[in-house]
This record gives structure tokens, sequence and C-alpha cells, in this order.
């Protein structure tokens, strides 16, 4: 049997978010099954998290594996400057299929951050206005690590502490208030109202994750809020970016989160899921005008080009889950999923250290009133054979829909509510 902490990880390898003088243990995991990691001392963890959101067909996935496989022995990887293949054409028929109607191009990119500064150059370059290059969101946004992904993402929460002056200054509206199934409240809308009009000349593009803030906060917010934007960027020639990195792939009950309120963006992102949580990939989709917009730009090409670009293993492995997901019934497991989780949690609802209990699609949240003290809750969760992480004040699971089981899930749920409530 093997320790469960290794001394040369805890001395040398980095974490996300955790610090090199006092870390918070790594536990090691020596193989994962469905919706189960195996840790290297032999227990089983269910698994609430789906490797941060995007391992929905579940861990060792037999279709996938033998995508992977297939791929593997004709070429692993080649070069996308004047070459193509196969996988990155089959990806891109099946993915103009699933993405909002106007989309019409596709530009493949590395992960979820790469794909934002992707889509962040891209509005740019469309408009080839020097004095057209700054972006708008909502706080309580997320879109990733990189460095103008940290710009636009919020400001309190985000990275903007650590990273302040060194960062680009972007305008951020309000987040909404309207929950997703609240009543629609038009002055939800007022304040990125008033700060495109009174900025629309210097701003190039919107980016907002729609419906579902993610990593910002894990929140719902109202379709109608998506309409509004809609309508206010066409009159004001500003493009609008959704990122579905997160909300994509039938994570929220639809396939992606726009059809909830029926607008399409100009650029949209997806990534995490897309490739099952097998590989890191993502793709940025735009529509015909962005695509012509770039094209009679200066430089008349999209100046981006990354040495994995269309990585072929990536791209078959796409295909396989995506063509997994769509032949499976995943919307109605996904409506099971966020009834089961419905109904569990609610009992936390109006627990003295619970500030609000929601659920969409196969998220669900409870947000305690303050800070979970993380060390604790991850040692209490593994002692309970599940595996939650949290951030901030949010406790949440995010099960692999495709593989978690209704025990299982009732396991994850009961096991959160004890955590939660154990946290005090
Ligand atoms: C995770 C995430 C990203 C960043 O993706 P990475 O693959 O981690 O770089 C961007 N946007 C959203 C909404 C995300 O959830």
């Amino acid at each position: 049997m093997q320790t469960i902490f290794d001394e040369f990880d805890r001395e040398h390898l980095w974490h996300p978010y955790t610090s090199t003088i006092d870390p918070l243990p790594c536990y090691k995991v020596d193989h994962a099954q469905g919706a189960e990691l195996t840790l290297s001392d032999g227990r089983t963890l269910i698994d609430g998290m789906s490797s941060w959101w995007c391992v929905i067909h579940g861990y060792n996935n037999p279709v996938l594996n033998e995508a992977a496989k297939r791929q593997i022995d004709r070429m692993s990887h080649v070069m996308f400057g004047g070459l193509t293949h196969e996988p990155a054409i089959e990806l891109g028929k099946l993915l103009l299929d699933i993405l909002p109607p106007d989309i019409n191009h596709i530009f493949y990119a590395d992960s979820g951050s790469v794909a934002t500064e992707v889509a962040m150059k891209m509005a740019v370059q469309a408009h080839d206005n020097p004095k057209r290059t700054n972006f708008a969101t909502i706080r309580s946004g997320y879109h990733g690590d990189t460095w103008n992904a940290m710009s636009v993402c919020d400001p309190v929460t985000g990275m903007h502490g650590a990273f302040g002056p060194a960062l680009p200054i972007r305008f951020f509206a309000d987040a909404p208030q309207c929950g997703f199934r609240d009543e629609w409240h038009p002055g939800d809308f007022d304040s990125m109202r008033q700060i495109l009009t009174a900025n629309s000349e210097t701003i190039a593009a919107v980016i907002l994750e729609p419906i579902v803030q993610g990593a910002g906060g894990m929140r719902f917010y109202h379709p109608q809020y998506l309409v509004e934007l809609r309508k206010l960027c066409d009159e004001l020639g500003i493009l609008l970016i959704f990122d579905e990195i997160a909300t994509g792939f039938g994570r929220t009950g639809k396939l992606f989160a726009w059809e909830y309120a029926g607008v399409q963006p100009d650029i949209m992102l997806i990534g995490k899921s897309i490739t099952g949580g097998f590989m890191t990939f993502s793709a940025v989709g735009a529509t015909a005008k962005v695509a012509d917009m770039v094209a009679r730009s200066q430089s008349g090409v999209m100046m981006h080009g990354p040495t994995f670009m269309g990585n072929p293993l990536a791209c078959a492995v796409a295909v396989a889950s995506t063509r997994l997901l769509l032949s499976s019934p995943w919307q109605k497991r996904v409506k099971e999923i966020e009834a089961i989780m419905t109904r569990e949690l609610e009992e936390a609802r109006g627990w003295d250290n619970v500030a609000d209990v929601r659920v969409l699609g196969g998220i669900g949240v409870i947000e305690l009133t303050h800070p979970v003290n993380l060390g604790e809750f991850q040692k209490r969760c593994v002692e309970k054979g599940v595996w939650i992480r949290p951030f901030g004040r949010n406790a949440y699971i995010m099960p692999p829909y495709m593989a978690v089981s209704d025990e299982q899930l009732l396991t994850l749920c009961t096991a959160l509510k004890q955590l939660v409530k154990e946290e005090g």
C-alpha cells in the first residue's frame, strides 16, 4: 500500500492556488473509474466535481479511451499550419451542428483561458480601430487565468488584487441580481446599459458567461438579461462574446446555456467538457460576420496560431465525447439529477450558516454565510468517501452527470449537507 500524501509532491510541485510554504494536503489518486476516484491507499471517493466540471461521461470511459487509442496509432499530432486532418474536420462539422446557427467559423485552441485570449484578440482585430480596443463584462465573472482573461474576471474575487496595476482596465457592470427563476426586473440591466452607452466608442466587445456565472460565484441569472444585452450591443455595434466553457455540453440542462435566452453571440467559447474531460482543448466559434471583419482588417488573418492548434488526438476524443453525449438521453438525465439535488439540498435553506441554496441542471450549490475552511472541509470530505472542493462561500456539487448513479448522487448530497452543517 502506498502513502496517501507524497513528500516529493509537497516539497516540489505547485498545485492550483496552493501555498508552497504551508500547503494544504493533496490526496494521491491511483486511478479513477466512472464516478469514483481511488486513492493510493485503496479508499474510493465519489466524485462531486467532475474534475473541475469537465469529466461528464465519468473516468476511464471505454468509448473515449478507444477513440484516443485509435488516433494515437495514426498520429497524435501534426501542425495545423498548412495541414489539416479528418478529426479536425469531423469535429468542426459536429460543432457547427450544435453551436448557435449563426456560428460558422471555428478556431481550435488549447484551453479555456487561451480561448478567452483568442476571442478577445478576435474582437479587437474585427473592429480594426485603434480606439475600439476595450471590453465590458459583469462582476462575479470568471474567464480564465491568462493575462487578458484575468482582466475580465471579477475584480474582487478574481486576481486583480495580486496583479492590479499590471492588468488592462476594463468596464465592470453590476452582476445581474434577478435570479434564473425570479421575475425579470428591467432595472437589472441599468448598470450595463449605462456603461455601454457612455463608452460605446471604446468597447470592442462584451464578454460574459451566459446564465451561469461559475468560478466567480456560482450564480444563476435571468435569461432576459441576455436578450437586453444582445439588443443593445446590436444598436451600439459592440460584439457579444458568450463564454460557455463551463456551461456547454448539457451541464445546465440545455446543450448550451444561450438557448435559455434564445439570443446568439457573435463569438462563443467552449472548452472543459468538449473532450469529456479527457484532455485539454477548447474552441472559439465566430459568425461569418466576425470572420469577415477579421479577414478585411489590416492584418487580414487571425493573429494567433498555437503549436498544438487542432491537435488530432484532442479532436478525435472530442468527436467521440460529443457523439456519445448526443446519442445518450443526456437531457433526461440532467433533469433527473436536477430534481434529486433540488429535493435533497433544499433542507439546508434557512440554516444559520446558509445564505442560499440553488440548483440548475447538473449544478447544486449551498452558499454559506462565511468562507469555508478548505483544509478542514477537504479532510472531512475524504473521511466521508466523497470529493467536493468548495471555493469561498460556495460548497457545491457538479457530478459527472452521465456516469453518476442515483445512489452515488444521494451520497454526495447527504455528505454535502453534513459538511455544511459541521462547518458551523
Ligand atoms: C474554467 C473556465 C475558463 C478557463 O478554462 P481553462 O481551461 O481552465 O483555462 C474560462 N471560462 C470559464 C467560464 C471557465 O469556467
